[in-house]
């Protein structure tokens, strides 16, 4: 605990910002949040008056804080829906449902639930004996994005908001680096993706706020957090990956920053929103002739198939 003063207001600092410098108490770092994310949402114009936005909350703290500051400083302007996805995790998701479900009520807004039973037909418990290789979070994760689009769709929302912060979107970028995804790469645009199916925004408003802040923020706001852990975790690379950009910034402060500009401006050359393709199955956008839902969707019936 510091004994530092606030380089704001002056109060007891709690938190030594290092990548700014600055000490902040808990009033100022609870309201350079808030403030970040107001910036963000303008610079890229991620929410215009009236839009409609469907806010991802699985329950965990990131995608709470998101709900809580749209709720707080958007639900005037826009009407902000909340959507969580039921993936089909026995003892796992119900907790998160019911803390989704009652943040939502605290704050006054409709909070809708979709199972992957009912989207896809596949639960993730139910994948595990027909999966093959390919891990359970790389379908769930696929499977996660076209839900929210779906309610998106169903829900006549123009806006999908998610609670990707910065360490998520440089893991991201690293993967799709290390995987040699050029194409993504060059066209991935961390704050704003434009989806040319229905003309949905899929927005970012935590782009530029590091995960420990949001960890910070959400223990600061009493949020109850989920604490049940999904057992299908499986990180990969990503954690080794979070692990090292964490080093870095410990020695060189603001990296983390610099990094995601530097990726920003190396894909802002060629940001075309989908390849106005779509999948001929679903007529969702697609790089493929199907999209990769309906490649899953198809790899899990051959799978199915082929142990009957
Ligand atoms: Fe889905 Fe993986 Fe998250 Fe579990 S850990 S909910 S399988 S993405
Ligand atoms: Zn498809």
């Amino acid at each position: 605990m510091s004994l530092q003063a606030c380089s704001k207001c002056g109060k007891r600092a709690f938190y030594y910002r290092s990548y700014s410098g600055e000490y902040l108490c808990e009033g100022c770092f609870i309201t350079s949040i808030y403030e970040n994310v107001k910036n963000t949402i303008r610079k890229y114009n991620m929410i215009a008056y009236g839009d409609r936005v469907v806010v991802g909350v699985s329950g965990g703290k990131d995608s709470l804080s998101l709900l809580y500051i749209l709720g707080k400083f958007y639900s005037k302007t826009n009407e902000i829906i909340a959507v969580t996805l039921d993936e089909g995790i026995a003892g796992y998701r119900e907790e998160g449902l019911e803390i989704a479900r009652d943040l939502a009520q605290k704050l006054g807004l409709r909070h809708v639930v979709y199972t992957y039973k009912d989207l896809y037909g596949y639960p993730i418990d139910e994948i595990q004996g027909i999966r093959g290789k390919v891990s359970s979070c790389t379908i769930c994760g696929v499977f996660r994005r076209r839900g929210l689009d779906v309610a998106a769709r169903d829900l006549g929302a123009n806006v999908v908001a998610t609670a990707h912060n910065l360490d998520d979107v440089l893991q991201s970028y690293i993967i799709t680096l290390i995987n040699g995804d050029m194409e993504r790469l060059l066209s991935y645009n961390p704050a704003v993706e434009e989806s040319s199916a229905f003309g949905l925004r899929k927005v970012h408003p935590f782009l530029h706020i590091y995960e420990k802040e949001l960890a910070m923020f959400a223990m600061l706001k009493g949020f109850r957090l989920q604490e049940a852990v999904c057992p299908y975790m499986n990180q990969g690379i990503r954690s080794e990956i979070r692990t090292y950009l964490n080093r870095l910034e410990e020695r060189h402060p603001g990296i983390k920053h610099q990094l995601l500009n530097s990726f920003m401006k190396l894909s802002s050359e060629r940001r075309a929103a989908g390849s106005g393709q779509f999948c001929e199955r679903c007529g969702w956008p697609s790089r493929g002739r199907l999209c990769q839902v309906c490649s899953f969707i198809d790899y899990l019936s051959r799978q199915e198939n082929k142990k009957a």
